[in-house]
């Protein structure tokens, strides 16, 4: 059987809020993913791996197995669904919240309102839950823009400071849901390798409750 442990991770801040916790398991990677290319990176350790995706990327990586173990946004995993994967820890980094927002005066005249974002099955839940109809539009970013061009009349988007939102205009006006990011176990890889993984995963709960 592999006996590498791999780890998927996505650059930025959920990367470097991670480095911190992998140290307390003992695995420090040998490259730095900003200023590497590479997208498998070594370790510390022989036998563990870090590769570095896009962060929407980190749930499908592990639950097709090609990943054992990954970091990533509840956000992302409210998308992804969840399938093949186990959630046994909440990190409590990379904190926001997953908002509707629009322009303070003005907007959702229409009887449907149009919603522009990234999060089509947390916005589809979120208002099918009200039983209120939207007309959803999927975009991949930099959803502020939405409202101001007339695109939409909300936008459902993670929120940190809230600043991205006032310097364009924007306030958020409903809240969906607390966002941290999460260990995600790949469901074969927790019988196949429990052992390390249950260990791995002992490790970082210290940490996180330290
Ligand atoms: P803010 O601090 O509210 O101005 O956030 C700036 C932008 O960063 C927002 O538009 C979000 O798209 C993004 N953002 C903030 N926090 C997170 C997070 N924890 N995970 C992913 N994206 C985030």
């Amino acid at each position: 059987m592999n006996n590498t442990l791999t780890i998927a991770l996505s650059k930025g801040r959920i990367f470097e809020e991670t480095l911190p916790l992998l140290a307390a398991a003992g695995i420090e990677p040998v490259d730095d993913p900003e200023t590497s290319r590479k997208l498998i990176l070594d370790t510390n350790q022989q036998d563990v791996k870090l590769v570095i995706i896009r962060a929407a990327d980190v749930p499908t990586y592990v639950g097709y197995g090609a990943a054992d173990i990954g970091v990533a946004g509840k956000d992302v995993l409210m998308e992804h669904g969840g399938e093949g994967l186990y959630e046994p820890l909440d990190l409590g980094i990379a904190r926001c919240r997953l908002m509707v927002a629009g322009p303070e005066h003005g907007g959702g005249k229409q009887s449907r309102l149009r919603i522009a974002t990234k999060y089509v099955q947390s916005t589809r839940r979120f208002y099918a839950d009200r039983q209120e109809q939207v007309e959803i539009i999927k975009l991949y970013g930099s959803m502020e823009l939405a409202p101001l061009v007339g695109l939409a009349d909300r936008i459902v988007d993670v929120v940190d400071t809230g600043n991205t939102l006032k310097a364009n205009g924007l306030v958020p006006l409903e809240h969906i849901a607390d966002i941290s990011s999460r260990l995600v176990v790949n469901k074969a890889a927790m019988k196949m390798k429990h052992a390390r993984v249950t260990e791995f995963i002992a490790h970082l709960k210290t940490a996180v409750s330290a």
